[in-house]
Protein backbone atom coordinates (compact mmCIF):
# COMPACT_ATOMS: atom_id res chain seq x y z
CA UNK A 1 0.00 0.00 0.00
CA UNK A 2 1.37 3.54 -1.06
CA UNK A 3 2.33 5.57 2.73
CA UNK A 4 0.27 8.13 1.74
CA UNK A 5 -3.13 5.98 1.34
CA UNK A 6 -1.69 4.40 4.63
CA UNK A 7 -0.91 7.90 6.15
CA UNK A 8 -4.94 8.54 5.38
CA UNK A 9 -6.10 5.39 6.82
CA UNK A 10 -3.89 6.07 9.86
CA UNK A 11 -6.21 9.35 9.85
CA UNK A 12 -9.11 7.92 9.53
CA UNK A 13 -8.42 5.17 12.01
CA UNK A 14 -7.03 7.39 15.20
CA UNK A 15 -10.33 9.39 14.51
CA UNK A 16 -12.17 6.36 14.46
CA UNK A 17 -9.84 4.74 18.07
CA UNK A 18 -9.91 8.33 19.78
CA UNK A 19 -13.80 8.36 19.66
CA UNK A 20 -13.86 4.62 20.94
CA UNK A 21 -11.34 5.62 23.58
CA UNK A 22 -12.53 9.16 24.23
CA UNK A 23 -12.17 10.59 27.73
CA UNK A 24 -15.10 10.39 30.05
CA UNK A 25 -16.54 13.87 30.09
CA UNK A 26 -18.12 12.71 33.25
CA UNK A 27 -15.15 10.90 35.10
CA UNK A 28 -12.64 12.66 36.74
CA UNK A 29 -9.13 11.64 39.01
CA UNK A 30 -8.60 13.21 42.16
CA UNK A 31 -4.87 12.71 43.23
CA UNK A 32 -4.42 13.73 47.14
CA UNK A 33 -1.80 13.16 49.37
CA UNK A 34 -2.85 9.81 50.29
CA UNK A 35 -4.74 8.16 47.80
CA UNK A 36 -6.29 8.38 43.92
CA UNK A 37 -9.47 8.70 43.69
CA UNK A 38 -11.87 8.47 40.48
CA UNK A 39 -15.41 9.96 40.50
CA UNK A 40 -17.64 9.39 37.70
CA UNK A 41 -21.16 10.32 36.97
CA UNK A 42 -21.06 12.91 40.49
CA UNK A 43 -24.41 15.42 40.65
CA UNK A 44 -22.37 18.21 42.10
CA UNK A 45 -18.79 19.07 43.00
CA UNK A 46 -18.27 21.54 46.18
CA UNK A 47 -15.00 23.15 46.51
CA UNK A 48 -15.08 23.59 50.47
CA UNK A 49 -12.46 26.19 52.47
CA UNK A 50 -13.17 27.02 56.10
CA UNK A 51 -16.15 25.18 56.48
CA UNK A 52 -17.65 27.79 53.44
CA UNK A 53 -18.38 26.43 49.85
CA UNK A 54 -16.44 28.47 47.52
CA UNK A 55 -17.41 27.33 44.66
CA UNK A 56 -20.25 24.90 43.30
CA UNK A 57 -20.04 22.77 39.90
CA UNK A 58 -22.64 20.57 38.26
CA UNK A 59 -22.54 17.25 36.55
CA UNK A 60 -21.95 18.62 33.34
CA UNK A 61 -18.80 20.66 34.43
CA UNK A 62 -15.52 18.31 34.42
CA UNK A 63 -13.45 21.17 32.66
CA UNK A 64 -14.63 24.04 34.59
CA UNK A 65 -13.97 21.43 37.86
CA UNK A 66 -10.38 21.01 36.79
CA UNK A 67 -9.83 24.41 35.95
CA UNK A 68 -10.91 25.69 38.79
CA UNK A 69 -8.53 23.41 40.64
CA UNK A 70 -5.84 24.47 38.86
CA UNK A 71 -6.64 28.23 39.27
CA UNK A 72 -6.75 27.31 42.97
CA UNK A 73 -3.59 25.87 43.09
CA UNK A 74 -1.60 28.59 40.93
CA UNK A 75 -2.63 30.78 43.23
CA UNK A 76 -1.48 28.67 46.16
CA UNK A 77 -4.77 28.45 47.81
CA UNK A 78 -4.96 25.12 47.94
CA UNK A 79 -3.98 24.53 51.70
CA UNK A 80 -6.85 23.60 53.75
CA UNK A 81 -8.87 22.76 50.76
CA UNK A 82 -11.65 20.04 50.77
CA UNK A 83 -13.83 18.85 47.42
CA UNK A 84 -17.41 17.65 47.85
CA UNK A 85 -18.20 14.99 45.91
CA UNK A 86 -22.37 14.05 45.61
CA UNK A 87 -23.64 11.48 43.77
CA UNK A 88 -27.20 10.97 42.56
CA UNK A 89 -28.14 8.22 45.03
CA UNK A 90 -27.13 11.18 48.14
CA UNK A 91 -23.84 9.59 48.64
CA UNK A 92 -20.98 12.24 49.87
CA UNK A 93 -17.04 11.46 49.24
CA UNK A 94 -15.42 14.25 50.73
CA UNK A 95 -11.21 14.54 50.00
CA UNK A 96 -9.14 16.69 52.14
CA UNK A 97 -5.11 17.75 50.73
CA UNK A 98 -6.09 17.28 47.44
CA UNK A 99 -2.78 17.89 45.16
CA UNK A 100 -4.37 17.29 41.54
CA UNK A 101 -7.90 17.12 39.53
CA UNK A 102 -7.41 15.67 36.08
CA UNK A 103 -9.25 13.93 33.21
CA UNK A 104 -8.66 10.42 33.05
CA UNK A 105 -6.58 9.57 30.39
CA UNK A 106 -7.51 6.43 28.41
CA UNK A 107 -5.01 4.36 26.26
CA UNK A 108 -5.47 6.74 23.23
CA UNK A 109 -3.94 9.49 24.69
CA UNK A 110 -1.64 7.00 26.45
CA UNK A 111 -0.14 6.12 22.83
CA UNK A 112 0.67 9.88 22.24
CA UNK A 113 4.42 9.75 22.76
CA UNK A 114 4.75 7.96 19.64
CA UNK A 115 3.27 11.17 17.55
CA UNK A 116 5.16 13.08 19.38
CA UNK A 117 8.50 11.51 18.81
CA UNK A 118 7.55 12.06 14.94
CA UNK A 119 7.09 15.89 15.62
CA UNK A 120 11.05 16.27 17.22
CA UNK A 121 12.26 14.31 14.33
CA UNK A 122 10.93 16.12 11.76
CA UNK A 123 11.43 19.56 13.83
CA UNK A 124 14.55 18.66 14.64
CA UNK A 125 15.53 18.03 10.51
CA UNK A 126 13.45 21.28 10.22
CA UNK A 127 16.44 24.38 10.94
CA UNK A 128 19.67 21.88 9.25
CA UNK A 129 17.65 21.67 6.18
CA UNK A 130 16.91 24.84 5.32
CA UNK A 131 20.06 26.00 6.59
CA UNK A 132 22.34 23.72 4.51
CA UNK A 133 19.99 23.76 1.61
CA UNK A 134 19.62 27.76 1.31
CA UNK A 135 23.32 28.68 1.39
CA UNK A 136 23.60 25.94 -1.20
CA UNK A 137 21.05 27.23 -3.29
CA UNK A 138 21.72 30.64 -2.76
CA UNK A 139 25.28 30.22 -3.79
CA UNK A 140 24.28 29.03 -7.25
CA UNK A 141 21.97 31.65 -7.75
CA UNK A 142 23.48 34.06 -10.40
CA UNK A 143 24.00 37.41 -8.64
CA UNK A 144 21.78 39.54 -5.60
CA UNK A 145 19.11 40.79 -8.80
CA UNK A 146 18.03 37.12 -8.84
CA UNK A 147 17.87 36.64 -5.63
CA UNK A 148 16.11 40.01 -4.79
CA UNK A 149 13.61 39.06 -8.26
CA UNK A 150 12.53 36.10 -6.62
CA UNK A 151 12.10 37.46 -3.03
CA UNK A 152 10.10 40.22 -4.75
CA UNK A 153 7.79 37.80 -6.74
CA UNK A 154 7.29 35.79 -3.46
CA UNK A 155 6.36 38.28 -1.12
CA UNK A 156 4.32 40.01 -3.30
CA UNK A 157 2.12 36.44 -3.86
CA UNK A 158 2.04 36.00 0.02
CA UNK A 159 0.51 39.23 0.63
CA UNK A 160 -1.58 38.43 -2.29
CA UNK A 161 -2.48 35.37 -1.30
CA UNK A 162 -3.10 36.38 2.74
CA UNK A 163 -5.49 39.23 1.67
CA UNK A 164 -7.63 36.75 -0.80
CA UNK A 165 -8.02 34.85 2.24
CA UNK A 166 -9.00 37.51 5.07
CA UNK A 167 -11.15 38.42 2.29
CA UNK A 168 -13.11 35.00 2.34
CA UNK A 169 -12.88 34.69 5.57
CA UNK A 170 -14.99 38.47 6.35
CA UNK A 171 -17.46 37.25 3.61
CA UNK A 172 -18.36 34.06 5.31
CA UNK A 173 -18.55 35.55 9.18
CA UNK A 174 -20.83 38.88 7.35
CA UNK A 175 -23.28 36.05 5.64
CA UNK A 176 -23.47 33.65 8.35
CA UNK A 177 -23.07 35.83 11.46
CA UNK A 178 -22.31 33.23 13.89
CA UNK A 179 -22.22 35.56 16.74
CA UNK A 180 -25.57 36.80 16.31
CA UNK A 181 -26.92 32.79 17.30
CA UNK A 182 -24.90 32.07 20.78
CA UNK A 183 -27.12 32.41 23.62
CA UNK A 184 -26.33 34.25 26.64
CA UNK A 185 -25.99 31.62 28.73
CA UNK A 186 -23.35 29.69 26.50
CA UNK A 187 -21.48 32.92 26.53
CA UNK A 188 -21.73 33.28 29.97
CA UNK A 189 -20.44 29.23 30.47
CA UNK A 190 -17.66 29.76 28.41
CA UNK A 191 -16.04 33.06 29.97
CA UNK A 192 -16.09 31.43 32.82
CA UNK A 193 -14.80 28.36 31.59
CA UNK A 194 -11.32 29.63 30.02
CA UNK A 195 -11.11 32.88 31.39
CA UNK A 196 -8.19 31.65 32.93
CA UNK A 197 -6.48 30.09 30.05
CA UNK A 198 -7.46 33.42 28.33
CA UNK A 199 -5.61 35.67 30.66
CA UNK A 200 -2.34 33.56 30.38
CA UNK A 201 -2.48 34.42 26.72
CA UNK A 202 -3.60 37.94 27.35
CA UNK A 203 -0.55 38.33 29.60
CA UNK A 204 1.87 37.38 27.50
CA UNK A 205 1.31 40.97 25.80
CA UNK A 206 2.15 40.29 22.22
CA UNK A 207 2.70 42.79 19.58
CA UNK A 208 3.57 43.64 16.49
CA UNK A 209 5.45 46.73 15.01
CA UNK A 210 6.58 46.17 11.33
CA UNK A 211 9.61 48.46 11.82
CA UNK A 212 11.10 45.75 14.77
CA UNK A 213 10.09 43.11 12.36
CA UNK A 214 12.18 44.07 9.84
CA UNK A 215 15.24 45.14 11.88
CA UNK A 216 14.63 41.75 13.91
CA UNK A 217 14.98 39.56 10.27
CA UNK A 218 18.86 40.60 10.69
CA UNK A 219 20.54 38.29 13.43
CA UNK A 220 22.56 38.97 16.02
CA UNK A 221 23.97 35.97 16.80
CA UNK A 222 23.21 33.59 13.77
CA UNK A 223 23.85 30.58 16.24
CA UNK A 224 21.11 31.88 18.77
CA UNK A 225 18.80 32.06 15.76
CA UNK A 226 19.94 28.42 14.91
CA UNK A 227 19.58 27.13 18.14
CA UNK A 228 16.11 29.30 18.32
CA UNK A 229 14.51 27.72 14.70
CA UNK A 230 13.74 31.23 13.90
CA UNK A 231 13.23 30.65 10.48
CA UNK A 232 13.49 34.21 9.19
CA UNK A 233 17.08 34.84 10.73
CA UNK A 234 18.18 32.05 9.72
CA UNK A 235 17.03 32.53 5.73
CA UNK A 236 18.69 35.92 5.73
CA UNK A 237 22.04 34.27 7.48
CA UNK A 238 21.72 31.28 4.54
CA UNK A 239 21.37 33.47 2.31
CA UNK A 240 24.40 36.05 2.97
CA UNK A 241 26.43 33.22 3.80
CA UNK A 242 25.42 31.59 -0.10
CA UNK A 243 26.06 34.42 -1.88
CA UNK A 244 29.49 35.46 -0.78
CA UNK A 245 30.70 31.97 -0.93
CA UNK A 246 29.41 31.90 -4.54
CA UNK A 247 31.72 35.26 -5.10
CA UNK A 248 34.99 33.38 -3.44
CA UNK A 249 35.12 31.08 -6.61
CA UNK A 250 37.87 29.66 -4.46
CA UNK A 251 38.73 25.82 -4.42
CA UNK A 252 38.04 26.52 -0.35
CA UNK A 253 34.46 27.90 -0.69
CA UNK A 254 33.41 25.03 -2.99
CA UNK A 255 34.70 22.38 -0.15
CA UNK A 256 31.90 24.52 2.03
CA UNK A 257 29.44 24.56 -0.93
CA UNK A 258 29.83 20.94 -1.12
CA UNK A 259 29.65 20.31 2.93
CA UNK A 260 26.00 22.40 2.75
CA UNK A 261 24.94 20.53 -0.31
CA UNK A 262 25.72 16.68 1.05
CA UNK A 263 24.24 18.22 4.72
CA UNK A 264 21.10 19.11 3.15
CA UNK A 265 20.96 16.04 1.32
CA UNK A 266 21.24 14.13 4.21
CA UNK A 267 18.49 16.23 6.06
CA UNK A 268 16.50 15.19 2.71
CA UNK A 269 17.05 10.94 3.32
CA UNK A 270 16.53 11.82 7.16
CA UNK A 271 13.14 13.06 6.13
CA UNK A 272 12.06 9.89 3.82
CA UNK A 273 13.13 7.71 6.35
CA UNK A 274 11.05 9.16 9.49
CA UNK A 275 8.01 9.71 7.35
CA UNK A 276 7.93 5.39 7.86
CA UNK A 277 6.53 5.99 10.93
CA UNK A 278 4.08 8.96 9.61
CA UNK A 279 0.99 6.06 9.33
CA UNK A 280 1.68 5.56 13.03
CA UNK A 281 2.03 9.02 14.67
CA UNK A 282 -1.04 9.93 12.33
CA UNK A 283 -2.83 7.69 14.35
CA UNK A 284 -1.55 8.49 17.52
CA UNK A 285 -1.56 11.93 17.27
CA UNK A 286 -5.20 11.89 16.08
CA UNK A 287 -6.66 9.69 18.38
CA UNK A 288 -5.30 11.83 21.33
CA UNK A 289 -6.46 14.52 19.45
CA UNK A 290 -10.15 13.02 18.93
CA UNK A 291 -10.54 11.13 22.77
CA UNK A 292 -9.25 14.34 24.55
CA UNK A 293 -11.39 17.09 22.90
CA UNK A 294 -15.00 17.53 24.28
CA UNK A 295 -17.37 17.45 21.84
CA UNK A 296 -19.69 18.98 23.93
CA UNK A 297 -18.02 22.24 23.46
CA UNK A 298 -18.09 21.51 19.57
CA UNK A 299 -22.11 21.48 19.72
CA UNK A 300 -21.72 24.95 21.52
CA UNK A 301 -19.36 26.55 18.98
CA UNK A 302 -20.92 24.78 15.75
CA UNK A 303 -22.04 27.47 14.30
CA UNK A 304 -18.59 29.23 14.35
CA UNK A 305 -16.42 26.24 14.01
CA UNK A 306 -18.31 25.21 10.60
CA UNK A 307 -17.70 29.23 9.76
CA UNK A 308 -13.82 28.86 9.90
CA UNK A 309 -13.89 24.98 8.08
CA UNK A 310 -15.72 26.79 5.24
CA UNK A 311 -13.61 29.82 4.84
CA UNK A 312 -10.69 27.08 4.97
CA UNK A 313 -12.49 24.96 2.48
CA UNK A 314 -13.11 27.78 -0.04
CA UNK A 315 -9.53 29.26 0.46
CA UNK A 316 -7.95 25.23 -0.27
CA UNK A 317 -10.38 24.77 -3.12
CA UNK A 318 -11.15 27.49 -4.91
CA UNK A 319 -8.81 30.38 -4.28
CA UNK A 320 -5.55 27.81 -4.57
CA UNK A 321 -6.80 26.61 -7.53
CA UNK A 322 -7.40 29.14 -9.14
CA UNK A 323 -4.13 31.05 -8.86
CA UNK A 324 -2.71 27.65 -10.20
CA UNK A 325 -4.63 28.03 -13.37
CA UNK A 326 -4.12 31.89 -13.28
CA UNK A 327 -0.42 31.96 -12.97
CA UNK A 328 1.54 28.22 -14.35
CA UNK A 329 0.06 25.71 -16.40
CA UNK A 330 0.23 22.98 -13.43
CA UNK A 331 -2.72 20.55 -13.28
CA UNK A 332 -4.80 21.32 -10.31
CA UNK A 333 -5.20 18.03 -9.66
CA UNK A 334 -1.71 16.43 -9.66
CA UNK A 335 -0.66 19.36 -7.56
CA UNK A 336 -3.47 18.30 -5.07
CA UNK A 337 -2.30 14.67 -5.21
CA UNK A 338 1.24 15.76 -4.41
CA UNK A 339 0.38 17.72 -1.04
CA UNK A 340 -1.63 14.42 0.33
CA UNK A 341 1.60 13.65 2.53
CA UNK A 342 1.82 17.49 3.12
CA UNK A 343 -1.83 17.71 4.40
CA UNK A 344 -1.85 14.33 6.43
CA UNK A 345 1.44 15.66 8.87
CA UNK A 346 0.08 19.76 9.23
CA UNK A 347 -3.64 18.58 10.06
CA UNK A 348 -2.22 15.91 12.69
CA UNK A 349 0.73 17.98 14.16
CA UNK A 350 -0.80 21.21 13.33
CA UNK A 351 2.52 22.50 12.86
CA UNK A 352 3.91 24.44 9.77
CA UNK A 353 7.20 24.15 11.06
CA UNK A 354 6.96 20.33 11.95
CA UNK A 355 5.82 20.03 8.01
CA UNK A 356 8.85 21.98 6.27
CA UNK A 357 11.17 19.10 5.63
CA UNK A 358 8.04 17.46 4.32
CA UNK A 359 6.91 20.12 1.84
CA UNK A 360 10.53 21.01 0.35
CA UNK A 361 11.50 17.07 -0.20
CA UNK A 362 7.89 17.13 -2.19
CA UNK A 363 8.18 20.60 -3.72
CA UNK A 364 11.14 19.06 -4.99
CA UNK A 365 11.09 15.50 -5.76
CA UNK A 366 7.43 15.41 -6.68
CA UNK A 367 6.74 19.12 -7.91
CA UNK A 368 10.17 19.23 -9.85
CA UNK A 369 10.29 22.83 -8.11
CA UNK A 370 14.38 23.70 -8.17
CA UNK A 371 16.10 23.57 -4.41
CA UNK A 372 17.38 27.19 -5.07
CA UNK A 373 14.08 28.15 -5.00
CA UNK A 374 12.15 25.53 -2.70
CA UNK A 375 14.82 26.08 0.06
CA UNK A 376 14.23 29.85 0.28
CA UNK A 377 10.50 30.08 -0.28
CA UNK A 378 9.46 27.47 1.59
CA UNK A 379 10.99 28.89 5.14
CA UNK A 380 10.12 31.68 4.07
CA UNK A 381 6.72 31.19 3.17
CA UNK A 382 6.32 29.10 6.77
CA UNK A 383 7.10 31.79 8.36
CA UNK A 384 5.13 34.44 7.00
CA UNK A 385 3.12 33.04 4.63
CA UNK A 386 -0.12 32.12 6.98
CA UNK A 387 -3.43 31.92 5.30
CA UNK A 388 -5.08 30.02 6.86
CA UNK A 389 -4.35 31.34 10.20
CA UNK A 390 -5.28 35.07 8.54
CA UNK A 391 -8.60 33.74 7.77
CA UNK A 392 -9.13 32.48 10.75
CA UNK A 393 -8.61 35.61 13.02
CA UNK A 394 -10.67 37.40 10.72
CA UNK A 395 -13.69 35.30 11.64
CA UNK A 396 -12.86 34.91 15.19
CA UNK A 397 -12.84 38.36 15.26
CA UNK A 398 -16.14 38.73 13.80
CA UNK A 399 -17.53 35.92 15.67
CA UNK A 400 -16.02 37.48 19.25
CA UNK A 401 -17.29 40.70 18.12
CA UNK A 402 -20.84 39.29 17.52
CA UNK A 403 -20.80 38.04 20.24
CA UNK A 404 -20.20 40.96 22.54
CA UNK A 405 -22.60 43.13 20.23
CA UNK A 406 -20.05 44.82 18.56
CA UNK A 407 -21.68 45.88 14.92
CA UNK A 408 -18.58 46.55 12.87
CA UNK A 409 -18.00 48.80 10.37
CA UNK A 410 -16.44 48.77 6.73
CA UNK A 411 -13.48 50.73 8.26
CA UNK A 412 -13.16 48.15 10.74
CA UNK A 413 -13.09 45.24 8.52
CA UNK A 414 -10.41 46.89 6.27
CA UNK A 415 -8.80 47.13 9.90
CA UNK A 416 -9.10 43.69 10.68
CA UNK A 417 -7.73 42.62 7.07
CA UNK A 418 -4.12 44.54 7.45
CA UNK A 419 -3.69 43.65 11.00
CA UNK A 420 -5.13 39.94 10.74
CA UNK A 421 -2.72 39.91 7.74
CA UNK A 422 0.43 40.98 10.10
CA UNK A 423 -0.42 39.06 12.89
CA UNK A 424 -0.13 35.75 10.76
CA UNK A 425 3.12 37.49 9.61
CA UNK A 426 4.10 37.62 13.24
CA UNK A 427 2.24 33.79 14.17
CA UNK A 428 5.14 31.00 14.63
CA UNK A 429 4.45 28.33 12.71
CA UNK A 430 3.41 25.76 15.78
CA UNK A 431 0.78 24.68 17.19
CA UNK A 432 -2.05 27.22 18.92
CA UNK A 433 -0.02 30.67 18.32
CA UNK A 434 -2.67 31.78 15.72
CA UNK A 435 -4.63 32.10 18.65
CA UNK A 436 -1.86 34.39 20.92
CA UNK A 437 -1.88 36.74 17.89
CA UNK A 438 -5.26 37.11 16.93
CA UNK A 439 -5.22 39.35 20.57
CA UNK A 440 -3.82 42.25 18.29
CA UNK A 441 -6.61 42.29 15.85
CA UNK A 442 -9.09 42.20 18.89
CA UNK A 443 -7.32 45.65 19.70
CA UNK A 444 -7.09 46.78 17.09
CA UNK A 445 -10.88 47.22 16.45
CA UNK A 446 -11.46 47.68 19.75
CA UNK A 447 -13.31 44.50 20.37
CA UNK A 448 -12.73 43.10 24.54
CA UNK A 449 -9.49 40.88 24.82
CA UNK A 450 -10.97 38.51 27.16
CA UNK A 451 -13.09 37.41 24.37
CA UNK A 452 -10.57 34.65 23.08
CA UNK A 453 -12.25 32.90 25.66
CA UNK A 454 -15.15 32.36 23.70
CA UNK A 455 -13.01 30.33 21.06
CA UNK A 456 -10.14 28.70 23.35
CA UNK A 457 -12.17 25.46 23.39
CA UNK A 458 -12.21 24.61 19.69
CA UNK A 459 -9.03 25.79 19.04
CA UNK A 460 -7.06 23.06 18.87
CA UNK A 461 -9.44 21.41 16.31
CA UNK A 462 -9.46 24.73 14.34
CA UNK A 463 -5.71 25.01 14.26
CA UNK A 464 -5.62 21.44 12.36
CA UNK A 465 -7.67 22.88 9.70
CA UNK A 466 -5.77 25.84 9.64
CA UNK A 467 -2.49 24.68 9.36
CA UNK A 468 -2.78 22.78 6.25
CA UNK A 469 -4.07 25.42 3.92
CA UNK A 470 -0.22 27.09 5.75
CA UNK A 471 1.42 25.05 4.37
CA UNK A 472 -0.26 24.47 1.01
CA UNK A 473 -0.12 27.78 0.30
CA UNK A 474 3.65 27.45 0.18
CA UNK A 475 3.90 24.69 -2.04
CA UNK A 476 2.06 27.01 -4.31
CA UNK A 477 4.00 30.00 -3.86
CA UNK A 478 6.60 27.76 -4.78
CA UNK A 479 5.01 26.18 -8.17
CA UNK A 480 4.31 29.71 -9.31
CA UNK A 481 7.24 31.31 -8.49
CA UNK A 482 9.07 28.14 -10.06
CA UNK A 483 6.90 28.59 -13.28
CA UNK A 484 7.64 32.20 -13.55
CA UNK A 485 11.24 31.62 -13.57
CA UNK A 486 10.61 28.96 -16.22
CA UNK A 487 12.71 26.52 -14.17
CA UNK A 488 9.71 24.33 -12.86
CA UNK A 489 11.28 20.69 -14.14
CA UNK A 490 8.68 18.27 -15.57
CA UNK A 491 7.92 15.16 -13.28
CA UNK A 492 6.00 12.21 -14.68
CA UNK A 493 2.85 11.43 -13.44
CA UNK A 494 4.02 8.04 -12.57
CA UNK A 495 6.73 10.01 -10.80
CA UNK A 496 4.74 12.35 -8.99
CA UNK A 497 2.52 9.71 -7.45
CA UNK A 498 5.42 6.97 -6.40
CA UNK A 499 6.58 7.00 -2.68
CA UNK A 500 9.82 9.01 -2.02
CA UNK A 501 10.87 6.65 0.81
N1 LIG B 1 -0.45 26.04 13.84
C1 LIG B 1 -0.29 27.04 12.83
C2 LIG B 1 0.89 26.68 11.95
O1 LIG B 1 1.83 26.09 12.41
C3 LIG B 1 -0.12 28.40 13.42
C4 LIG B 1 -1.41 28.85 14.09
O2 LIG B 1 -2.31 29.28 13.38
O3 LIG B 1 -1.52 28.75 15.31
O4 LIG B 1 0.86 26.99 10.78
Amino acid sequence: MKLHTQIVLALILGAVFGSIFHVNQRKIQIKTILEEYTAENWNEVSFIKKDSVINKFDGNSQLSIIKYFSLLKNKKEISGLKIEIIFPDGNKKILSDVVEVSKVKTIALLLKPIGDLFIKLLTMIAVPLVLASLIAGASSLSDLKHIAKIGGKTIAFYAMTAVIAITIGLICANIIQPGKFMPEENKKRLLETFQEDAQSKIDQNVSMNIVDFLVNIVPRNPFKAISEGDFLQIVFFAIMTGIFLSQLKTEKAKVVIDFFEGLGNAMILMVEKVMYIAPYAVFTLIAATVAEFGFSILQTLLLYSLTVILGLTILTFVEYPALLKIFTKFPVVKFFKTQRQVIAVAFSTSSSAATLPVTMDICEKKLGVPNRIASFVLPLGTTVNMDGTALYQAVAAMFIAQVYGFDLNLTQQLTIVLTAALAAVGTAPVPGVGLIMLIIVLKSVGVPEEGIALIIGVDRLLDMCRTVPNVIADSLACVVVASSEKSLREIKDEEANNDLI
